[in-house]
């Protein structure tokens, strides 16, 4: 499928925080194109017919059903959405392969796991650093679910620290191949896969590295039992040992010590992609919890109707629409960045690398915030199903199992908040990003005297717009600061780093599903858009509360006297809304709609 590539400037990664963003330049759920909407269905129906209609099969650790269910979607082609058309697959965009890991997530966090470790990382290395000859001989049998991948980066001692394994790669005195030796842990679709992805250690080199292995128990590979899990119960997790395993040298994926990058830069794309799987989850519990809450009767009424189960309901769908603004937003801009590296003679391997690695900072934000949306959405959907939602019998139970991996793989998300900052704090040093402009500014602005003039927010968002200007300056005064008090050290101050991260996530979330909702509501209408104007507004209302909250944390931990009083009164005049909204009358508008809808229809 071919992109569009306009002239405008697309916004870099970690930008979005110093520039600002026309309505117009967002992607969203409402933009998609026709073949991404048959795309969007066919999932849609894959996920029903064979996964949700039989979602206690994968409770029951039905193993042999979920690898059936994976060779039903190479059939469909599920399986290749992104590799390309040169390699058996659909060579479909970044947003369709988005599009299919959101929506083949709806049912089973078992199933959207094998998918994910399969597309994502047991494929993505070979596509995006495979030789011409690794491609050809292993990349169509992936695509096509001939053969299934794993990844396998974690050992017992190296798990976040990832490139401090003990498994070693040691080539034969002809140098014809290398044989590898260690323990690997937590390998997801171990059990069925015909190849890993294997990180090594040659010799005492700084760096691991990666190498493409078959799946042969003749050839010095065990598996250990399956994993007992809190969840994802259907998902194949083994260990897996290597016993000199041989390796032929071609299989060696890029070059000697380049295996953390590879690994880190597999993790970008699934982080991201990890981040859309969690949203139909999102949405099926949604539409479970409002199906019941409209049913049950207590008190001689449906629970719907009372406010305590209004709220639950409202804040479940408003993380929902939030994540996928911000999903989609960012997918949109990994697409268009891939399209323009093309356009630039870059092949496509090259290109797609690139695009995903410069919007880092963004995947890893995604991760964090919508992992942890869906673990309050299901924690809310068991509560609304009272008693029911603790019974294994009701899908609540599973779904609130399930999601709980999600804050841990994919780098976990102390990791992933701390990679957040720790990114944008190098781009803006290597001056990929300018903050030090918009930092000196704001400190500039602190010492000034405000304006008492009367803005006037009469247009839609014009408030919500300029406070979201204004958590940036949070931001970059937080964040600024402790980054001149610190230097380099600032990584060390992990608490501080947190904060600023949780300052920076919701900054991104509340931005998106703003321009989101502005553009929409600009060509369907206020009136068409009025649930998600309330759920753009009752979001940024949070986000302020969150960046206040964690901004006075972050400022009394290191500024002192005439500096943390001042900080503080920014902080209060960043934070400060002209008009507050209704968050109760939001809630209960938000409400009614998913009520009547018996689910969410906002996708
Ligand atoms: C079901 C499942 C499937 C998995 N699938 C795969 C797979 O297919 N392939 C694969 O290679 N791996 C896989 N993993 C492994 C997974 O990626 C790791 O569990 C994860 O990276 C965390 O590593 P760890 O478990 O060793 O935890 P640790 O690294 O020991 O972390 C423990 C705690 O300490 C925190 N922590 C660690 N380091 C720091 C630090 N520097 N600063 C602050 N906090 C820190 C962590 O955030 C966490 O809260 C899977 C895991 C599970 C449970």
């Amino acid at each position: 499928m071919s992109t569009e590539v306009t002239n405008k400037e697309i916004l870099r990664g970690g930008q979005f925080l110093v520039k600002e963003t026309d309505c117009e330049d967002v992607f969203n759920l409402e933009d998609l194109n026709e073949e991404q909407k048959m795309m969007r269905e066919s999932t849609q129906e894959f996920v029903d017919r064979e996964i949700w209609s039989h979602w206690e099969r994968f409770e029951k650790k039905d193993y042999a059903y979920t690898e059936q269910c994976m060779r039903n979607a190479g059939e469909l082609g599920l399986l290749g959405i992104a590799v390309p058309e040169a390699y058996g697959g659909l060579g479909m965009g970044f947003v369709s392969t988005m599009l299919v890991c959101d929506y083949i997530s709806g049912a089973t966090g078992s199933f959207s796991t094998a998918f994910g470790a399969h597309t994502g990382i047991g494929t993505m290395p070979i596509t995006l650093y495979g030789t011409e000859e690794q491609k050809q001989k292993y990349v169509p049998k992936l695509a096509s679910g001939e053969w299934f991948g794993a990844y396998c980066l974690t050992e017992p001692g190296a798990g976040s620290d990832a490139n401090s394994g003990k498994t070693k790669a040691v080539l034969s005195d002809d140098g014809k191949y290398y044989s590898i030796s260690g323990q690997k842990m937590w390998i997801s679709n171990a059990g069925f896969c015909s190849l890993f992805i294997v990180f090594a250690r040659i010799e005492d080199d700084k760096n691991i590295t990666g190498f493409i292995v078959e799946n042969d128990p003749e050839n010095g590979i065990t598996l250990g039992d399956e994993e007992k899990k809190l969840g994802i119960h259907s998902s194949s997790t083994r260990q897996v040992f290597f016993n000199e395993t041989k390796v032929p040298v071609e299989n060696m994926l890029s070059e000697r010590g380049n295996g953390f990058k590879i690994a880190m830069n597999a993790l970008n794309v699934g982080r991201i992609k990890l981040a859309a799987a969690c949203l139909d989850a999102q949405r099926r519990v949604i539409g479970e919890a409002s199906k019941y809450a409209n049913e049950r009767i207590q008190f001689k009424t449906p629970i719907i109707n009372f406010g305590a189960i209004k709220a639950k309901i409202a804040d479940m769908a408003t993380n929902c629409y939030v994540g996928e603004s911000a999903c989609y937003r960012a997918a949109k801009n990994i697409e268009d960045r891939i399209a323009i590296r093309e356009s630039e003679g870059n092949s496509h391997q090259e290109a797609e690398l690139k695009g995903v690695e410069e919007y880092a900072i963004e995947c890893s934000i995604l991760k964090v915030a919508v992992s942890e949306h869906c673990q309050e959405t299901t924690d809310e959907g068991i509560q609304i199903f009272g008693g029911m939602g603790f019974s294994a019998d009701t899908p609540m139970e599973s779904a609130w199992r399930d999601t709980r991996i999600a804050r841990i793989y994919e780098g976990t998300n102390e990791i992933n908040r701390m990679l957040a900052v720790g990114m944008l704090v190098k781009k803006a040093m290597k001056g990929h990003v300018d903050l030090l402009g918009p930092a000196t500014a704001v400190g500039e602005e602190l010492m000034g005297i405000p304006s008492f003039d009367t803005p006037d927010f009469s247009a839609l968002f014009a408030e919500e717009k300029d406070l979201i200007q204004r958590l940036k300056k949070v931001f970059l005064m937080v964040a600024g600061s402790a980054v001149q008090k610190f230097g380099a050290d600032l990584e060390n101050h992990q608490q501080l780093m947190m904060a600023a991260s949780d300052i920076l996530i919701e900054i991104y979330m509340a931005e998106s599903t703003v321009l989101r909702t502005e553009k929409n509501a600009k060509r369907f209408g206020d009136d068409a858009q009025s649930i998600q104007i309330a759920m753009s507004k009752l979001n940024l209302y949070n986000a302020v509360e969150k960046v206040i909250q964690k901004g006075k944390e972050a400022i009394v931990s290191f500024a002192e006297g005439d500096e943390q009083r001042m900080m503080l009164m920014g902080l209060k005049r960043f934070t400060k809304y002209t008009n507050y909204p209704n968050v109760v009358a939001l809630r209960t508008q938000i409400a009614d709609k998913v009520a009547a809808d018996n689910g969410y229809t906002f996708d």
